[in-house]
């Protein structure tokens, strides 16, 4: 047994693609009540992630898959506006925390090592990077954005919904760091750009709204919130002009002294306002000098004299962004991934009696550098379907026996509810294309 499964996985690496019959995809058919989020519900029925506490989740072998894509689109658009990646430990001294004043907040986990110095579990980065911030000493040396993919830890009062809510996630955050304002200003309009950049290639629909700092501080910010009925926020906008807040600045703009309800009139242009709920995927902060004159960063001006760094922050959860991509597809009516940030790029589906079919074209897609799940499980082609379909990967290429006889297979798309037979030859050719459109 144990030396037939050693050969089976010699064999895989040889043949570049990947075997289901080989690897970890659990199903769930029973989810549990309580599990609310519908993204939740496809996540864990579909195998990619599973629960290990409140607010804690383990991404399986698929779920990391489709995390890492985000991952990577995030870290090609804060490349493009010149990003530098860096790691920071998501365990800090304390004194860092007190020296920005922000060791008191609720949210934050506290741990002491064995000489019993205290430690915070990081909730965002801003005291970290302004510290080596420190080490910039001239103007000459502005501006400067570094980025991160780094573990968060968050006390949440209500963990909830799946990855939607989580206490400890992996978030992209930046830190940008300009001699004035007027940098500051370039540099948030610069993630601004990318940000829409971002949500645009995973295919997620998301408006920019103005919010309050909340726990960060400084002089503005926005959120990118993606409208969903999952969401636990919620925005106004207006549909005739471009105005849109969350509900607690429009609250607070003077116009409207009370709770904001649908229908009441737009600050800017007098028409009714429509409230959404959303999920919150990323947000952006000018912080200003707050962080840099707490913690001592200065820098030498044009004009020779010492003055505190302008900075801003800007994060964006990469799980958080993943839900909410599944929470929107749902809500249109299938769970199915953008073919960006699909777990695999194809999915090839072995029916009883064409194995050896189904495993020729797996390998003529792979050559054709796309990465490919063959199903190739004992099961009847009634659960492998269904199987698939809690997969959600939008290309599918399924071989039967009978097709075979006429030299055809299953060309299926998802996201179009494309499907056709097509000649076995050309087949490799069209999905390859598709899949790099
Ligand atoms: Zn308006």
């Amino acid at each position: 047994m144990g030396r037939g499964k050693r050969r089976q996985q010699t064999t895989r690496k040889r043949e570049g693609f990947a075997r289901a019959s080989e690897l970890f995809l659990p199903e769930l058919r029973d989810v549990a009540q309580s599990v609310e989020a519908p993204s939740a519900r496809a996540l864990l029925q579909g195998g990619y992630v599973r629960q290990v506490g409140s607010g804690l989740y383990t991404l399986l072998p698929l779920g990391k898959r489709v995390f890492r894509k985000v991952e990577q689109v995030i870290r090609e658009e804060m490349d493009a506006i010149g990003g530098q990646e860096i790691t920071m430990p998501l365990l800090t001294p304390k004194e860092l925390w007190d020296s920005s004043g922000r060791s008191q907040i609720p949210e934050l986990f506290s741990v002491t090592d064995r000489r019993q110095a205290e430690f915070l579990l990081a909730l965002s980065h801003e005291e970290t990077a302004t510290l080596h911030a420190r080490e910039l000493k001239s103007y000459r040396d502005l501006p400067q954005v570094w980025y991160h993919f780094g573990l968060k830890e968050r006390d949440e009062a209500r963990p909830r919904g799946g990855l939607l809510r989580l206490r400890e996630f992996v978030m992209k955050d930046s830190y940008s760091f300009d001699a004035d304002e007027a940098g500051l200003a370039e540099s948030y309009a610069l993630h601004q750009e990318a940000y829409h950049r971002v949500f645009a290639r995973l295919g997620l629909a998301v408006y920019e709204v103005e919010s309050d700092v909340g726990v960060m501080g400084g002089a503005g910010a926005h959120e990118y919130m993606a409208p969903c009925v999952s969401g636990e926020d919620m925005i106004v906008i207006c549909s005739s002009c471009q105005y849109r807040a969350n509900v607690e600045i429009a609250r607070s703009q003077e116009h409207v002294g009370h709770e904001v309800v649908e229908g009441d009139h737009c600050a800017a242009c007098g028409q009714s306002l429509q409230l959404l709920k959303a999920i919150e995927v990323g947000n952006i902060f000018r912080l200003g000098t707050k962080y840099s004159a707490a913690l001592g960063a200065t820098f030498t001006a044009e004009d020779g004299t010492s003055k505190d760094l302008v900075m801003g922050s800007y994060g964006i959860g990469p799980a958080r962004s993943l839900a909410a991509v599944c929470e929107q597809a749902l809500e249109r009516g299938r769970f199915v991934w953008p073919q960006a940030i699909a777990p695999y790029d194809v999915h090839v589906l072995a029916l009883k009696g064409a194995e050896d079919a189904a495993g020729l074209m797996a390998k003529r897609l792979h050559d054709r550098r796309l990465e490919v799940l063959l199903d190739d499980r004992d099961t009847r082609p009634g659960d492998k379907f269904h199987a698939a379909d809690r997969v959600g990967i939008p290309l599918r290429v399924t071989v039967g026996s009978r097709g075979l006889k006429r030299g055809v297979v299953e060309l299926e798309r998802l996201d179009t509810d494309f499907k056709q037979e097509l000649s076995v030859d050309i087949v490799p050719e069209i999905v390859a294309g598709i899949a790099s459109d």
